[in-house]
Order: structure tokens, then sequence, then C-alpha cells
């Protein structure tokens, strides 16, 4: 049988890992300058970290994690999501005692055994923040304006209406319970008319109901009672300040009174980022609250928020995929992947001098490729072309003896002659040629 990767976890070939690699790096630079410090924390845990804090009755946990026994019968699992290992890693190392806020960022790996579709993977990386400090919405504002601004970051200003937020208020502990009554209530009335899933669902997560993508579910949910009629009035204020400090920074949002997570520890506000293009899976960035998490977990009363943006969507939505072109082209960036110059030795006398010569050229900055292997000018020209080199130089055992060799652009079809005066002078020469 033909080997394969497992279902749902994808390579990443030189040509997607450029594309990764610089949204990663944009993403970097707005975390840092927000003073936000990377961390890595580990992409096994205690099976028990996910139960007590996504919750023991989500679909994450209930279906969608891959958990299993290892040899000296531990339960582990790997990580659905980064926030619940960051909270262990604050308490474990204590670091709450730190002057606050305590801002952290992660990027890598999760791994949900969903059905793999377009934007819907088995192994996903998430780029994900967390920020552990006072519960005031004018932070709230500041990270969700961060996670616009990354995902931003890439496009040209004028192609500003990809990215599109929404907003919406799951309450507190005061509130919540007076609406997940009144929600499952309405469901229960309704149980005949939504999915297996969500008859599932009505009596151990009511909430997640809203969340169904389902056609059926929809309908049914449009008529159902909303979080914002009854909301306590500190979450109202909460909520309402929100909302000023959005519009004092500019940021445009729409309010989803039906918007839900999926992971049980948010409180009050949450937010989704959509971007247009991307069909059914269309949410690229997500977030909100878990003021009670670190306490739940074991640590101290700390509150929190944080997002994830999920990398190959906001890829998708930046770059396109097969079907759709995106506002940016990935040519670009596959163009780093060519080297500048391709080094042609010709003749087994001139391989030492080869070996020495590519180095140095290396060592001066240049992405140099070359062959060892004997092969024909004609073969190694093509080859060069081939691999997409800008600039070829060629040295014949004739030319070396006269100290010249010739340098060809590729892209202009011109060449000249080089003199030089030993192999450092070549390289010095042929250094101020590629770079201009
Ligand atoms: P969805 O409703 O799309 O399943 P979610 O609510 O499960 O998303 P979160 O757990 O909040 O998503 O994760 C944050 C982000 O991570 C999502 O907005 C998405 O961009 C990305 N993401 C989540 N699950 C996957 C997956 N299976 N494959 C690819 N990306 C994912
Ligand atoms: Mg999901």
């Amino acid at each position: 049988m033909k080997l394969q990767a497992v279902r749902g976890f994808k390579d990443w070939l030189p040509e997607d890992f450029v594309k990764y690699e610089y949204l990663i790096e944009k993403a970097r630079l707005w975390c840092k300058l927000f003073n936000f410090k990377e961390i890595k924390i580990p992409i096994l845990e205690k099976t028990e970290l996910f139960v007590r804090s996504i919750g023991e009755v989500t679909d994450i946990v209930q279906k969608e994690t891959y958990s299993f026994e290892d040899r000296n019968k531990d339960w582990l699992t790997l990580r659905p999501e980064a926030t619940a290992g960051i909270c262990r890693m604050v308490i474990e190392h204590g670091l709450y005692v730190r002057p606050k806020p305590l801002k952290f960022f992660t990027i890598g790996p999760m791994f949900r055994h969903e059905r793999p579709q377009k934007g819907r993977l088995r192994e996903f990386f998430q780029i994900d923040l967390e920020v552990f400090s006072e519960l005031n919405p004018y932070l709230e504002a500041e990270v969700i304006f961060l996670a616009l601004k990354i995902l931003k970051s890439p496009l040209p200003e004028e192609s500003d209406q990809l990215y599109t937020l929404e907003l919406n208020t799951l309450g507190c502990p005061e509130c919540r319970p007076k609406y997940r009554e009144a929600l499952l209530s309405f469901l229960r009335e309704h149980k005949d008319e939504v999915c297996e899933t969500c008859k599932e669902r009505i009596e151990r997560n009511p909430l997640r109901v809203l969340d169904c993508k389902n056609e059926g579910c929809k309908k049914v949910v449009s008529g159902s009672p909303l979080i914002t009629d009854f909301l306590c009035e500190d979450c109202k204020t909460h909520f309402q300040e929100l909302k000023e400090a959005l519009q004092s920074l500019d940021i445009e949002f729409s309010l989803n009174p039906r918007l839900v997570r999926g992971l049980d520890y948010y409180v009050r506000t949450i937010f989704e980022i959509k971007a247009k293009g991307l069909g059914a899976q269309d949410t690229v960035c997500a977030g909100g609250r878990y003021d009670y998490l670190v306490k739940e977990l074991g640590g101290p009363e700390l509150p929190a928020i944080g997002f994830a943006i999920g990398l190959e969507r906001w890829a998708i939505s930046l770059f396109g995929d097969e079907e759709n072109k995106g506002l940016l082209d990935p040519n670009t960036l596959t163009e780093k992947l060519c080297p500048d110059l391709y080094l042609v030795f010709l003749g087994k006398p001139l391989i030492k001098q080869g070996v020495i010569l590519s180095q140095k050229l290396r060592e001066k900055g240049l992405r140099c490729e070359t062959t060892y292997e004997e092969k024909s000018l004609k073969a190694q020209l093509k080859n060069a072309d081939k691999l997409g080199a800008n600039f070829v130089l060629i040295l014949g055992e004739k030319e070396w003896a006269e100290k010249r060799a010739v340098f060809r652009d590729l892209k202009k079809s011109a060449q000249k002659e080089i003199g030089f005066d030993g192999l450092d002078d070549l390289v010095a020469k042929v250094v101020k040629e590629v770079k201009g």
C-alpha cells in the first residue's frame, strides 16, 4: 500500500512553508510591539487538563481530541488548543506573582479529530495570544485591535474590507445560568426540529446549539431567546464600555447575540473575526474572556482574555487556494526560494576551487547553488534555469588559467566577463554584480 500522511494532517512543502513563515513573522512583529512574550508549551498534556478547562461535555473533549493511555497508563491528550496549557504554565510556575499584565503568545500545532474539509484539518496551526490582567473593557478593545492588526498586516491599506468582527457577551456566573435555563426550555420545545447532534447537545451544552452549521438548526435558533435580554447590570455596563472603547479605536463591529464558543470556559466578551471568500469555515480568529479558568485549575483569581488565529485559514484568506485567487500573490514569496546564483565549473581539476568558491559566496550572503557532478555546460544552464536562478557564474579551465569568469544574467539573457585576482577578489566582484 502506498504510504500517505494521516488524514487531516498536512505536509508543508517549501512553497507552503514560505507563506506560513511570512505570516508568522508578521504576527510576531505585532505581538512584540504590544509587549507579548513568546513562549512554548508542550504539545502533549494530561487529559485531565482539557477535561477540567474546556469542559467534559463540549464537542472538543467528547469527540475531537486525540487521547491515549501511554506506557505508564497515564491518560494523555494532544492539545486541541493552547489556552488551557498556558493557564497550567502560569499556575505551575507561579507566574501570577509577576507584574501585570502578563502577556504571552505561542505559535504551534493543535490537534482535533474533526471531519477534514476546506479550512478544517486535524492538525492545524494557531497563533495564540493570552493576557492575564484586570477585567477591563479597554484592555479587551486593545486585544481585539491587535487581532485585527495582525490579520491585516500583510495587506495593502486599500484592501481593508477583508475581515469583519463579530461581538457578543456570554454573561457571567451571575446572569448566564438564567439565560441557559431560558434557552434550554426553548430548545426542549423544538427538540424534534434540530439535527441529531444537537438533540444530544440540548441537555449537555445548549449554548452550543446556537453554533450549529446545520440549516434546520439555524432556522430554529433564529427564534431563540437572546443573552442580551438576560445580562446583569455589571455585564451590561462592561459590554457597553467595550463597544465605546472599540468605537474610539475606529474598530467596526457587528453584534451577534447568538455568537457562542465551543469551549466552556468563556465568559463575558467573546468575538470572532471572519474573512470573506472562505465558505463555511470563514472564522480566521476567535477569542474571548475566561476570567475563572485559572482559579478553576487551582490558581488564584486571575481574569484573562485571549484569542487564536487559525494560520491555515488566515493564509487561505490572503493567498487564496485552488478555487479562489487571493489578494496576495504567493509567487512573490516563492521567488525567494530560488538561488541568487548558480555556479558552474567545468572539468574535474576545478572541483576544489568550485567547492571553496561556493562556500565563500554563501558566507558573503549569496544564496548559491551548484553541482559537483560532471555535466555539460548546456545541461547545467538548463538546470540553473529550472531552479529559477537569477545569475550564473561559469568557470572553465581555460578561463580559470586566464583569471576570468563568465557572469550571466539569466533573466535578461545578457552576459559579461569578470577578470579577477584570486578567489576573494572574484567573490567580491560577483557579490557586487548580484546585489547591485
Ligand atoms: P470552528 O467553529 O470553525 O470549528 P472553533 O470555534 O472550533 O472553530 P477555536 O477553537 O476558537 O475554533 O479556534 C480558533 C481558530 O482556530 C478558528 O477560528 C480557526 O481559524 C482555527 N481552527 C479551529 N479548528 C480548526 C481546524 N479543525 N482546522 C483548521 N483551523 C481550525
Ligand atoms: Mg471547532
